[in-house]
Parts: structure tokens; C-alpha cells; sequence
């Protein structure tokens, strides 16, 4: 795919910034080319230096893992960040769309919104979830540049049939974004296994959901090369700091730990969801890959609320599209599971 024919006229020819890490990215000698504190940091630490603007060392710990090459990889200030720098880079404001499938993951709309770049909406099917790739590419036209799929699909939590996913990827001459943020919690492959045979694929993932590092801000795009270059070019020079890109690295050489809490997590959630099953108030539990459960629940509004009243926190979804009396609960530890039913029994 030739990814400058998509790429905003104006960033074809961008001379992107080049910053002292740029112009020499070895580690011995005295550096005096970036105006940095030579002694170390106020507060103690030693943050005096610039980090590595393209996390080489991260990067090379992340490769083997996802099963991808380190230029296939963009590092972002959580996935957010690329859905950002995609709608900035490929969509023209006020000419350009995008499309996204709800319900889904809201932060599609908020960046497009944003960028003031047109979203068209094709809703997912009822009750399934599933989505209807021949509606997707109906709705395609001169000025779409990028799907938004989520599977599993945040707040659903179910998997997109990969037939329906995989007509689009091959329908569609625009980019299709493939949002893995809950790929550790389903046994299903991911998409970063199609990026060298599908050149429109781009892939994210997250170390904030299973890997626990949501506070670090931590996503990761996999896609080919020339795209990942386009949004190396548009970053922040230096996206990521020097103590994330550091315990980025920690957890990813123990990932094991990582797979460990899934199965806890995914025992957890089979536990919670047979107990939300024996209360009355819950009409449905959508089937879940991911960490979250959806349920139906008889005035969701109003048992929303008193979950609060009694200080547990689910997120109430019983406004968003498909979602009527939906109240989305993430998985906890089993204390915290058990206090969310046990509010919940004495509201029944
Ligand atoms: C949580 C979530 C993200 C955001 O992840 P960050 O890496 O924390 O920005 C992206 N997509 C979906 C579907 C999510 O649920």
C-alpha cells in the first residue's frame, strides 16, 4: 500500500522535527548537545537526560513477543495516542471520514471529533454484536480513509466473526484500525499476524488492561513499516518517558505474570457471571472475551445508582446505542466481585 497517497497532502514533504537523540543515538561520551542538567534531578532520581525517542530497547522485548519486527512497532502514550496521530495523519478536516461500528470503544468519535473529521456510524447487529462487514462497505465512499473495528469490542465484550473482519481488511482500500485492547483475555489470534500480508491492517494494543500498567500509559501499534514511519514522523519526539519505557521493559520480560493474572481474571469473571445470572434483576449477560461484563439489568438507571450509594463503581452503559438497562462491570478481585453482588442482592 502506498501510504503517501493517503497521507494528508500537506505531511507528504513534512520535515519532522530532529532532536539531539535523533542526530546521535549512542550511549558513550559526554553529551553536551541537549541542554540538559548534567547532575541529576531535583527530587532525586536521575531523569536529567532525554529518553529514547523511539524506545529501541523496549521495542526490541516487545518484537519476539507479538511476533512482529521492531519497525512494525509504534509505542504510543497508551493506544490512544495512535488512534490520535491516525485521524491527524490520513483524514483531511471537514473532507475526510472515518467509520466505527457501535456500540463500541468511544475515544473513535472523540479524536475524530476533535480533528473535525466526519465519523459515519454502522451499527453493530442487535443482541450479537456482530458486525455486518456488507453494511461497513456500503457505507465506504471517496472520502472514507479509516475503519475503527474493536474485537473484543469494548463494551460488549464479544469477538468479531474474522470472516466479517477479514471482508472489510479485503474490501476496503482505506486503513482498517483492529482494536486488540482485550486480546490477552480471549484465546483468539490476533491480527498482527496479517500486517505483512495486509498492508491496510493496522493493529493496537494496550499494557493497560492485563498487563496492569494503565497508569503508565503504555499502547502499541503494529503495523507495516511505512505507516509506523508516518507515525513516527507526527509524535511528540519524545512520547514516551524514560521511567515508563524502563518498567514497560520490567513487565515485558515477565510476561508469564502477566498470563497468570488473565487466568485469574478470566476464573474471576466465570464466578461473577454465574452470580449476576442468579439475580433477578438481571435479564441478560452477553457472552465475554475480555475482562468486563456486560448485563440487561431491570432499571439499570436506578441500580446504577445505588451500587454507588454503596461505593461500588460499575460503569453505566444503559444510554449507549444497542445497550438499553446495560450496566458494564469489570472484572475485580474476588473480594470486590462478591461486595458488587452482594449490593446488588440487597437492592433485589
Ligand atoms: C481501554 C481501551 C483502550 C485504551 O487504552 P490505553 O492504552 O489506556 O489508551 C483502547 N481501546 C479500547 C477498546 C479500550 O477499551
Amino acid at each position: 500500500m502506498d501510504f503517501d497517497k493517503i497521507l494528508r497532502k500537506h505531511l507528504v514533504n513534512l520535515k519532522p522535527y530532529s532532536s539531539a537523540r535523533d542526530e546521535y543515538s549512542g550511549s558513550e561520551g559526554v553529551f553536551i548537545d541537549a541542554n540538559e542538567n548534567p547532575f541529576e534531578s531535583v527530587g532525586g532520581g536521575h531523569y536529567n537526560r532525554y529518553p529514547d525517542p523511539l524506545q529501541r530497547t523496549l521495542k526490541e522485548a516487545i518484537a519476539p513477543l507479538k511476533a512482529v519486527s521492531v519497525d512494525q512497532i509504534f509505542v504510543g502514550n497508551g493506544s490512544d495516542e495512535p488512534i490520535d496521530l491516525l485521524i491527524r495523519a490520513f483524514c483531511e478536516p471537514k473532507e475526510d471520514n472515518v467509520i466505527i461500528t457501535p456500540p463500541t470503544y468511544g475515544m473513535y468519535q472523540v479524536c475524530a471529533d476533535i480533528a473535525n473529521v466526519e465519523v459515519q456510524k454502522v451499527s453493530l447487529l442487535p443482541e450479537t454484536f456482530e458486525l455486518d462487514a456488507n453494511a461497513v462497505l456500503d457505507a465506504v465512499n471517496e472520502q472514507t480513509k479509516m475503519v475503527f473495528l474493536c474485537t473484543p469490542n469494548n463494551p460488549t465484550g464479544n469477538v468479531l466473526s474474522s470472516e466479517e473482519v477479514m471482508k472489510v481488511v479485503k474490501g476496503f482500500a482505506g486503513l482498517v484500525i483492529i482494536d486488540e485492547a482485550y486480546i490477552d483475555f480471549t484465546n483468539k489470534e490476533s491480527y498482527a499476524g496479517l500486517i505483512l500480508e495486509y498492508s491496510n491492517i493496522v493493529v493496537l494494543q494496550t499494557f493497560s488492561k492485563a498487563w496492569g500498567l494503565a497508569g503508565l500509559r503504555v499502547g502499541l501499534a503494529l503495523a507495516d513499516p511505512g505507516l509506523i514511519g508516518i507515525l513516527n514522523q507526527i509524535k511528540y519526539p519524545y512520547n514516551i518517558n524514560q521511567e515508563t519505557q524502563r518498567l514497560a521493559l520490567v513487565a515485558v520480560k515477565e510476561f508469564a505474570k502477566k498470563e497468570a493474572y488473565v487466568v485469574e481474571l478470566n476464573k474471576n469473571k466465570e464466578k461473577l457471571n454465574i452470580a449476576l445470572s442468579q439475580l433477578s434483576i438481571v435479564e441478560k449477560i452477553y457472552a465475554s472475551e475480555s475482562n468486563f461484563i456486560l448485563a440487561k439489568i431491570k432499571n439499570a438507571d436506578d441500580v446504577f445508582n445505588y451500587l454507588i450509594e454503596h461505593q461500588v463503581i460499575a460503569r453505566n452503559r444503559s444510554k449507549t446505542h444497542l445497550c438499553d438497562n446495560c450496566i458494564r462491570f469489570s472484572v475485580g478481585t474476588e473480594e470486590e466481585n462478591e461486595r458488587a453482588v452482594e449490593v446488588l442482592k440487597s437492592y433485589v
